[in-house]
Order: structure tokens, then sequence, then C-alpha cells
């Protein structure tokens, strides 16, 4: 709350160097007190109908923009009124006795929903959709691969909606449960009158939610009429939310003109976490797996988030695991226990542990033929300049991977002390980051590598 408040007053710092003081003055001296912050809105009184109605129509859109340059995190403001700020404090004490009755899962929720570069989009998208009312992206069509966050941003946004009203009919079902619902109304003998029962429950929703919609491919009888609920319910103004594990143009034996509908909206893509998202995720399961956090090493989560890198689903049971394990057997948090708690999970990659290394030789084998040197060059003691380079970049390439020790990867580089290999390692780092050239190679040799 205290962070918010400063925020609004920075935000407002910025503002008024625009502004005209009178101007300024006149509608925002009186507003600096901070109702609450919810899913990442921060709900800011004002004093009268009047001053709402004008912040919001002039200055909305500007005031989030220099709130957006000024945090990472992405909020916005919203106003309210005092009375109905007191009124919404009424009405939250009870939504909260029913929000396990909503068919969502209770933690996927804005607020619980960490952002990083690859989902940010998509977050902000989510989040239009649940607070404005004008439909402007319908459908949202959510997609990426398993494990990346979907659901949960789908559910947070029926969650946000059912807050601020909790008499909207949110409708969640996957394509699944969609399809299995329609031959059980259409498969038994009362037919007509079943068949109304399905049209009641998703014609009447307020908010559709459809999950995993690849589902329907190949599907036509239960496309067809999905694609009737969706015209009934996009006509009647009211908001689809769609997500699949792939893009709409790579849904294959889907109908057109469903196809086509989908691409109405507005579709994003969630794409795989980069490490700081990863540390951040497993930093928020960890405070609702135990009551210290910091009880745990960073390191320890650092791990973790090396190794379970394209799957948050994966990334926050490898840590759930490693929790339960210690906690049950009584020992300490330690680097070493990630190791055995998580033996049977891990990519081998510790060429200290491992007893196959086969992968040296095939980095030496691609690098060798990319460079056109021999292996044996790689592996002999010359300085020549060309195959220095060619060296270093296989030592960057086994250590950007596989992270093996640098004692070991100079084992098999001709006996290189390890300083030799750490500054190899550096020198191409460095070079990546100046150099496009070499940063092409090693993009070109990683992918060669990765798809072996
Ligand atoms: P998908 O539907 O894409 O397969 P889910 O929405 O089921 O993935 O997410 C898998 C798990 O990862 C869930 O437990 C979810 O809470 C978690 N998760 C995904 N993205 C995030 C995120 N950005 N912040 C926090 N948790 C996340
Ligand atoms: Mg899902």
């Amino acid at each position: 709350m205290e962070d918010s408040l400063k925020l609004w007053q920075q935000t407002l710092l910025t503002l008024k160097n625009e502004l005209d003081e009178t101007d300024f003055l006149e509608l925002f001296a009186d507003v600096n007190e901070v109702f609450k912050t919810e899913n990442n809105l921060i709900f800011i009184i004002v004093p009268n109908a009047l001053v709402k109605f004008r912040i919001e129509k002039f200055y909305l859109e500007k005031l989030n923009r220099i709130c957006a340059s000024i945090t990472k995190t992405p909020c916005r403001f919203k106003f309210i009124l005092k009375e109905d700020a007191v009124e919404q404090e009424k009405v939250s004490i009870t939504t909260k006795d029913t929000i396990n009755k909503r068919p969502l899962k209770a933690e996927y929720t804005f607020d619980n929903f960490e952002t990083g570069e690859s989902n940010r989009f998509a977050f902000l998208s989510a989040m239009k959709v649940a607070e404005t009312h004008d439909k402007i992206y319908n459908p949202l069509y959510i997609f990426g691969d398993v494990g990346l966050g979907k659901t949960h941003l789908m559910m947070a946004i029926g969650h946000y909606i059912l807050d601020n009203d909790p008499n909207t009919n949110v409708v969640y079902t996957t394509a699944q449960e969609f399809t299995e619902d329609y031959f059980i109304h259409t498969s038994t003998k009362k037919g007509k009158e079943n068949i109304e029962a399905f049209y009641q429950k998703y014609r009447r929703a307020d908010v559709l939610l459809v999950d995993d919609i690849q589902f329907l491919e190949g599907k036509q009888a239960t496309q067809e009429e999905f694609f009737k609920v969706f015209e009934t319910l996009h006509g009647l103004n009211k908001q689809i939310v769609i997500t699949s594990d792939r893009s709409t143009t790579e849904l294959k034996n889907m109908m057109v003109r469903l196809k086509s509908r989908f691409n109405w909206g507005l579709s994003v893509d969630i794409k795989v976490p980069d490490k700081p998202l990863r540390m951040n995720i497993l930093k928020r399961k960890l405070s609702f797996l135990i009551e210290n956090p910091s009880d745990v090493p960073t390191n320890v989560l650092d791990i973790i988030a090396d190794y379970f890198t394209n799957n948050i689903r994966d990334l926050e049971g490898a840590l759930r695991r490693y929790i339960t394990y210690c906690v049950s057997l009584n020992i300490p948090f330690t680097v070493e226990n990630v190791y055995v708690a998580l033996e049977r999970f891990l990519p081998e990659r510790d060429a200290d542990k491992s007893t196959n290394n086969g992968y040296f030789d095939l980095v030496k084998k691609e690098v060798a033929a990319y460079y056109q040197v021999q292996i044996s060059d790689l592996e002999s003691a010359t300085r020549k300049q060309h195959i220095t380079y060619a060296r270093q970049m296989a030592i960057y390439l086994i250590k950007n991977i596989y992270n093996p020790s640098l004692k070991s990867i100079g084992e098999r580089f001709g006996n290189r002390d390890h300083a030799t290999v750490s500054h190899s390692v550096d020198k191409i780092e460095a070079l990546i980051k100046s150099n496009n050239l070499v940063k092409c190679d090693f993009d070109i040799l990683f992918k060669k590598i990765k798809n072996n």
C-alpha cells in the first residue's frame, strides 16, 4: 500500500511538469489516498464524480503510461469515489466466501501471476479484457506451449470479473469437456430436451472461457456446435477467451470460418520464461510452501531455475519435490540436497556426475565442421588464431549448454588448466555481446547442437 502511494505520488510529480499549474491543482490537489491495490490495479480515491470523469477521460492513459515508465511491475490506476469504496469493502467480504465455489482454481489470479518479457503482453491484454467492458478484444486468443500459464491467465480474467461483479455468469470449460458435454446431451434418448440444457449452459454465459481449443481439431460436429455458441455470444457482445497450444494458423482440420472468428479479436502468445522470471516464480511459489522462504538459499533456486527452463509447471514441481524431500526427512535446504532430491528428474548436465560425456564429442564435431578445422586441432596446443577461436567457441558452447566443471572441460581440451578454460568462456561471452558475427556463429552452432 505504501509503495502504491509512493508510485502514485511519483506519477503525479511527472504529470505536474507537463500540465498547467492551475489545471493540475484543480484536479489533483485532493487526490492523495490509495484505497487498495488488487490484481495490479491501484485504486485511488477521488473527491467527486466530476473529478473522476475528467481524470478518466483526459489523463488516465497518460497516468498509466507514466506509471509504466517508473515501475517494471505492470500496474494501472483506477479511480473510485469514497462512497463506492465503502460499498466495495462490504461486497468484497461476501465474495471471499464464494470464491471457492467458482469454477476456477482459487490461486490462478492476476495477483499470483509473475510477469517478464515472455508473458508481459499476454498479461496486459488479459488485464485489459478483464477490466474493460467495451469488448475490443473479442475473442482473446492466448497460445503457447504447455505449462507456460495459459490456463492461469484465463482463469485470472474470470476471477477479476467476478470480483467486480459476482453476478456475472462466468463459464469455464475445456474443449474436451465441451465435446463430452455435447455428446452426453445428444446421445441420450431424451434428445431435444437435453440439447436445450446444453444450450442453456453455454449460450447464457456472460463470459465464456474455453481452454485448449486444439482439442477440437478434426471434430467436425463439435466444431459446428461451438461455432453456433460462438456466434450467439459474440452477437450478444459477451466476452470469449480461448487458449490453445498453437496459433490459429497452425490449427489443423479446423473449420475455416471458426478459425477466422478466432482472428476477429486479439491473439497473444506466451513464450518460454527467461531466468529472472523463473527466479521470481520460484520465490513466489516458495512463499506458499514454507513459512520462512529465506531458509532456502538463493543458489538452490538458481540451480532449479537453470535446469527447468521451458515449463513452469515442471519448475514448480521440482521446487515442491525438493521442499517436501527436505522437510519430510528433516534435512537442511542445501545445494547438495537439490541433486539428491531431484536426481531422477535432472537431465544429465554435469560432467563430473555423469558417465556419458558424448556431448563433448558432439560439440567438437559440430564446431570443427563449422570452422573447417580438425577435431584434433581443437584438442591440440596450437595457438593459430582461427583454431584458438574455434576452440574457445567449443568450450563456451559446452559450458553454456551442459555446464560441467571447468576442470573436466580442460581435461578434454588437451589438458588445459581451469584458468585457461575460464578465460575462453569469458572471452566468447564478451565477444557475443560486442560482435554480431560471433553472436551469429554462436546462435547457429547452439541450434545445431540442441537439435542433435
Ligand atoms: P498451461 O495452461 O499453459 O499449460 P498453466 O496455466 O496450467 O499452464 O500453468 C502451469 C503452472 O505454472 C501453474 O501452476 C501456474 O500457476 C504456473 N504459472 C505459469 N505462469 C506463471 C506465472 N507467470 N506466474 C506464476 N505462476 C505461473
Ligand atoms: Mg492449460
